[in-house]
C-alpha cells in the first residue's frame, strides 16, 4: 500500500519538557480524509506541524510519498503542500486575487486565470477577488485561504481547527465543501479539529490524541460503533448526549 505520508516514531518534546507527541508511528494512504481529534494540549498541532516542517521531531522521521521531508529545503516542500489554519493569514493589504495568487507568485507563474478558477472552486463570486480581506465574512475568509491553499495544485491539504471562529451553519457548510474538494480534487488531506462530530462527519479515518500519544485509530463507523476505546468513547459522548438532549426537548 502507497503511504502519502509517514510518521515514523515521531516524537517532539519542546524546550522545558513538554513531551508534545510520543512516539507516533503510522501510515496515511493517499486520498484518505484525516482527523487528528483530542482535547486542547493533546499534540495535534504539533503532529501536524511536523509535516510542513513548522516543528521538527526531537526523534524519528516523517516523510511524504516515502522521502524524508528534511530532503528539500522547507520552502519547497511547504510549496506542494496546502496549509489553513483557524486565522488564515490573508495580507491585508493585499487584495483577495493578490492573497491568492502568492502562491503562484511564488512559483514563478503570473495566472490571473488560475485566480478565477480558484475563486469558482471554492464558490466565491468572481469580484470578491477585487475586495480587501477586511470586507469578507469569517466563513468568506477561511474560503479565500482554502483557494490559496490549492493555488499551487498542492495535493496534500493540511488544516488546523480552519472552522474554529465560524458560526456553526457557516462551518457545516464549509467542512461539507472542504470534504467535496477533497474528493473531487483528489487530496489527502489531514485536519486537526478538537470537535468529534465534525471529525466522524467529514473524515475517513479518525485519530485519538491523549497526552501525545495516539489512542484510537479508527473509521468513524467503527468509533460510533463504541469500539474505540475510552478515550474517543468520551469525545464521542459528548455530541451524542447533546443529540439526545435535543431529541428530548422536541418530544
Ligand atoms: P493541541 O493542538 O492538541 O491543542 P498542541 O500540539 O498545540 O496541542 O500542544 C501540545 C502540548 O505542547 C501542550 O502541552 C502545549 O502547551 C505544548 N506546546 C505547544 N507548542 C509549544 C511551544 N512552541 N513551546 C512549548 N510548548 C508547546
Amino acid at each position: 500500500m502507497p503511504s502519502a505520508i509517514t510518521f515514523d516514531g515521531v516524537t517532539v518534546a519542546y524546550p522545558g519538557g513538554t513531551v508534545a507527541v510520543d512516539a507516533a508511528t503510522l501510515d496515511i494512504t493517499p486520498g484518505s480524509f484525516v482527523a487528528l481529534v483530542g482535547r486542547s494540549g493533546s499534540g495535534k498541532s504539533t503532529l501536524l506541524k511536523t509535516i510542513n516542517r513548522l516543528v521538527m521531531p526531537t526523534a524519528g522521521r516523517v516523510l511524504i510519498d516515502s522521502r524524508p521531508v528534511e530532503a528539500e529545503p522547507a520552502h519547497l516542500l511547504r510549496r506542494r503542500i496546502g496549509y489553513v489554519f483557524q486565522g488564515v493569514g490573508l495580507f491585508p493589504h493585499l487584495t483577495v486575487a493578490e492573497n491568492i495568487a502568492i502562491p503562484l507568485r511564488l512559483a514563478g507563474r503570473s495566472d490571473p486565470a488560475r485566480v478565477s478558477e480558484l475563486l469558482d472552486l471554492v464558490d466565491l463570486p468572481r469580484e470578491v477577488g477585487r475586495r480587501r480581506p477586511d470586507a469578507l465574512s469569517g466563513g468568506q475568509r477561511q474560503r479565500v485561504g482554502v483557494a490559496r491553499a490549492l493555488a499551487a495544485e498542492a495535493k496534500l491539504l493540511l488544516m488546523d481547527e480552519p472552522f474554529g471562529a465560524l458560526d456553526p451553519m457557516t462551518r457545516d457548510t464549509l467542512g461539507r465543501a472542504v470534504r467535496g474538494l477533497h474528493d473531487r480534487l483528489g487530496l489527502t488531506t489531514l485536519m486537526v479539529t478538537h470537535d468529534m462530530a465534525e471529525a466522524l462527519l467529514l473524515a475517513t479515518r479518525v485519530l485519538v490524541m491523549a497526552d501525545g500519544r495516539i489512542v484510537a485509530d479508527a473509521t468513524p463507523a467503527v468509533l460510533i460503533a463504541g469500539e474505540g476505546g475510552a478515550e474517543a468513547q468520551a469525545l464521542v459522548d459528548v455530541p451524542r448526549r447533546q443529540s439526545r438532549a435535543l431529541e428530548g426537548l422536541g418530544a
